[in-house]
């Protein structure tokens, strides 16, 4: 159970946790960084936000804005691989790698080439 919610209980007006001031979302970091119900809170506001994408997400909560909180949630699709001109051969293949992307067209396609 949650029993001390920094973001409650301390100096800072809870605001903070919703600015879109980086300074004062840095505080909000902070705090959480310290706060003792922060496992709790990751946990609740991930099942909480289940499935929504980042633009549905607000605030700083468990330390985690909501573009962090969104790349932790395993039921929301990596985004598709971009095809490049050229998706198949090696060219292409190394523009994926350089851009940390994986593309199966590129992998099928060098995979016959290098055959
Ligand atoms: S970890 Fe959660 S409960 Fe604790 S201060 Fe941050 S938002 Fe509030």
């Amino acid at each position: 159970m949650i029993s001390v919610l920094a973001c409650l209980t301390g100096t800072r007006h809870p605001d903070t946790w919703h600015s879109t001031n980086p300074a004062e979302q840095a505080e909000a970091r902070a705090v959480c960084q310290a706060c003792p119900a922060r496992v709790a809170c990751r946990t609740r506001i991930l099942a909480a936000e289940a499935g929504l994408p980042a633009l549905d997400r607000a605030g700083i909560h468990a330390g985690l804005d909501p573009e962090e909180r969104a790349a932790l949630d395993p039921t929301i699709p990596t985004a598709p691989v971009r095809q490049l001109k050229g998706c198949g051969t090696e060219a292409a293949q190394r523009r994926h790698q350089r851009k940390g992307e994986t593309c199966d067209r590129c992998h099928v396609g060098t995979k016959a080439v290098a055959a």
